[in-house]
């Protein structure tokens, strides 16, 4: 089937907006509108959901062999890794993420993730429990029915892909709402439903914008659950409006990442994962590692060597095989975060690289920017920026680095660098965070679950975990 970009994927077949209307997609790298997209209206998402909801309520997918539907999910995989390329092509399009990243990562993760969970489609299960000699008890799980995703556009279908796989291997059935800026790879993934195998009304794409799609999804009565990727602000919003009709919600909000290096780790592999904690994906990760805690005796030189390296990082066109960073997401994006370098400036912290826009005539383009001395109560310290900048504060000490680290209202993940087993190990334990690295940083296993602690959300993608923030548990009493 073909896929025609301003078309919605409702009930298996594309049609056009009830609203008439349509929006740009552009491309952070050169300001090129490179595609238009339908805006969806409320019937529009009305007639998304009657569509999943009859899918889930009359239709074959929950009702077929567990394997069954791990075999479309398969089938799935088996289409996003044939059609890679124009995956990633859309990807890198759509959000200025290197072709490298797009073509050799992210696509290839997510179909991974599709069929780490095409795999799982038939082995959750409930369990039969011990304890009366009157009565058999049981467990069995049953799919939490019409699911929504709101993903946001930093990682558009990987974000998506996470949601997508264990919701269809718990037999649910699914509607996704990208973020407006990056719907381009949803919907070429949309385009290979049908040829997967899987049933009308299944999965279907709605494009359109967050207060108006994203709002009347998650107040809507017949959605059963709300899978959320995004802004912490907006993650509150959404829970308000699912709140009305008692929706289950997971959450994978924002973060102020600690990556903590000692003077006793490997200091080239800790600087490495520095970087690329902070500007994989031009900063514009959840789990950014973006405050980096240096222990006070290397601070100097650790900060000297860190600073050079991002001064010699190659900005520019993300498709070019010789960049490194592509273009932030967006012009908005990018005032954001020099509004940040000058606050950082304004509230006295050291710049020792970048701190401004590379100018490479048009496109979004930020310098890697680093700040040394941050104090733990400046806005850099404390507020995601979510773009490639990195606050730099030294500390004295196992114990200050624990407070340090732990001294945020988020915690999405961490990183710590030492050849100290024990203190590697009690940091890991001690750190009020998701997911912790050791001498490794922004690492991701289809296996390993994702998730916040505190203001970064709750509920865990990926991982056996995953599977279970899609299913209910239902006890069954058989009186003997
Ligand atoms: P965002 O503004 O929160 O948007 C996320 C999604 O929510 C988008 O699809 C957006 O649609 C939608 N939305 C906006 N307003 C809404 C509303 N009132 N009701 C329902 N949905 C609404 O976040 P973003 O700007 O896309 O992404 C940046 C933020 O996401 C960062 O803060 C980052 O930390 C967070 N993030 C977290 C994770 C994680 O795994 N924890 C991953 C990635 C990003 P529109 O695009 O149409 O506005
Ligand atoms: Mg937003």
């Amino acid at each position: 089937m073909k896929i025609i970009d301003g078309y919605l994927f409702i009930d298996g077949d594309w049609r056009k907006s009830s609203t008439g209307e349509t929006f740009e997609c552009v491309n952070p790298a050169d300001e090129e509108v490179v595609a238009r997209c339908a805006t969806a209206g409320i019937d529009d998402v009305l007639a998304a959901v009657a569509a999943a909801r009859r899918a889930f309520d009359e239709g074959p997918w929950p009702r077929w062999s567990a394997s069954k539907r791990g075999a479309v999910l398969h089938r799935l995989a088996d289409l996003v890794e044939r059609d890679a390329d124009e995956m990633a092509r859309r990807e890198t399009l759509n959000t200025g993420k290197t072709w490298f990243d797009s073509r050799k990562i992210e696509i290839p993760f997510a179909a991974q993730v599709l069929r780490y969970f095409a795999g799982m489609a038939d082995k959750w299960g409930g369990r039969s429990l011990p304890g009366r000699e009157d009565a058999l008890l049981l467990t069995q799980k049953q799919p939490v029915g019409v699911v929504a995703a709101i993903t946001p556009w930093n990682f558009p279908f990987l974000l998506a892909a996470w949601k997508i796989g264990p919701a269809l291997a718990a037999g649910c059935t699914f509607i996704l709402k990208p973020a407006s800026l990056t719907p381009l790879s949803a919907l070429h993934f949309a385009s290979l439903c049908e040829e997967a195998g899987l049933p009308k009304g299944v999965f279907n794409l709605v494009t359109g914008s967050g207060s108006l799609v994203g709002s009347a999804l998650a107040g809507h009565e017949e959605v059963d659950k709300i899978a959320f990727t995004g802004s912490t602000e907006v993650g509150r919003m959404v829970q308000e409006k699912a709140a009305a009709t008692n929706k289950r919600v997971t959450m994978e909000l924002g973060g102020k990442s600690p990556n903590i290096v000692f003077a006793d780790a490997d200091l080239r592999a800790a600087a490495r994962g520095a970087l690329t904690g902070i500007f994989y994906n031009k900063g514009e990760v959840c789990a950014a590692g973006s405050r980096l805690l240096v222990e006070r005796s290397i601070y100097d030189d650790f900060v000297k060597g860190l600073a050079a390296k991002a001064e010699g990082m190659k900005v520019g066109d993300p498709m070019a095989k010789e960049t490194r960073m592509g273009p932030v997401i967006s012009r908005a994006q990018l005032e954001s975060a020099l509004d940040y370098i000058a606050a950082g400036k304004a509230e006295g912290a050291r710049l020792v690289a970048g701190g401004e826009k590379a100018d490479l005539g048009k496109g979004f383009y930020l310098r890697p920017t680093i700040f040394a001395d941050v104090d733990p109560g400046m806005r850099i310290a404390r507020e995601e920026i979510f773009g490639p900048v990195l606050s730099v504060l030294p500390f004295e000490g196992e114990e200050e680095a624990l407070e340090t680290a732990n001294g945020s209202s988020f915690g999405l993940a961490a990183g710590v660098w030492t050849r100290d087993i024990g203190k590697a190990l009690r940091l890991a334990q001690g750190i009020r965070a998701g997911t912790v690295w050791v001498n490794a940083y922004n690492l991701y296993d289809p296996g390993l679950p994702f998730g916040g602690f505190k203001q970064s959300g709750f509920g865990r993608e990926l991982g056996i975990e995953a599977i279970d923030s899609y299913l209910e548990t239902k006890s069954i009493w058989v009186q003997l």
